[in-house]
């Protein structure tokens, strides 16, 4: 098992924001996480973020890159803790070809290798998601908790991230708002309206009805 919640309930403060959740997450699952702003998939990720640090890679909303950082060094990043602080900061002032080699890889799949040395800050939104996800890309971990992770992209782009992380991963967890980029890529889909879990359901077992409900509670 990946996760289990039970009864779980997130709150800040004195607010509950997330009510008695009930919650089994096999390994190996593909879970797209719908609702519209403020239904709780962002606190729901960060809850179960801090519940597996140590196997997962998370993609925040807001990205956590450093700004005035290139994009190879963000990059870069995933393995800080795993190298010596001697070949970090060699690192950054002058990145060693087998780490340009590793990360270009990465970039080429996801058509951003032109920018490898431009400095995140010049990016655009969609260019600095795919910097985020470069960056799991390149994060040894099987869990990965993507939050909103490619609303910026258009169509081609958001298959061409699907198809990587869904390779990569060995379990998936993102939020969306899109029902049909969720159908079309996940096994599993999870409603989320005013912190309550609404659906719950294997995607070949979803029938016109939900998706009528995922769109509404994606609106
Ligand atoms: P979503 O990601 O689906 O847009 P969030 O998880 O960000 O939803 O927010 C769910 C609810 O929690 C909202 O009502 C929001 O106002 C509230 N919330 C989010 N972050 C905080 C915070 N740091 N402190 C207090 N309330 C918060
Ligand atoms: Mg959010």
């Amino acid at each position: 098992m990946a996760f289990y919640l039970e009864n779980h309930t997130i709150s800040y403060g004195e607010v509950d924001i997330l009510n008695n959740i009930n919650l089994s997450i096999k390994k190996g699952e593909k879970i797209a996480l719908l609702g519209r702003s403020g239904s709780g998939k962002s606190t729901l990720l960060k809850n179960l973020f801090d519940l597996q640090k140590k196997n997962s890679s998370y993609i925040p909303q807001e990205l956590g890159l450093i700004n005035n950082l290139s994009v190879f060094h963000n990059i870069y990043m995933a393995h800080l803790d795993t190298n010596s602080t001697f070949y970090n900061i060699r690192n950054l002032i002058k990145p060693a070809k087998k780490e340009l080699t590793i990360v270009n890889e990465i970039l080429e799949k996801l058509f951003l290798n032109d920018k490898i040395l431009s400095k995140v800050s010049q990016l655009s939104g969609g260019q600095k998601q795919r910097t985020a996800i470069a960056r799991s890309l390149n994060d040894d971990k099987q869990i990965l908790l993507a939050d909103e992770p490619i609303s910026a992209l258009d169509e081609n782009l958001s298959q061409v991230v699907m198809d990587n992380v869904k390779d990569k991963f060995q379990t998936v967890i993102c939020a969306l708002h899109n029902v049909d980029i969720a159908l079309k890529n996940f096994d599993r889909v999870i409603g989320l309206n005013d912190g309550k879990i609404v659906l719950d359901k294997c995607s070949s077992e979803i029938t016109s009805i939900d998706t009528t409900m995922l769109y509404n509670v994606c609106k």
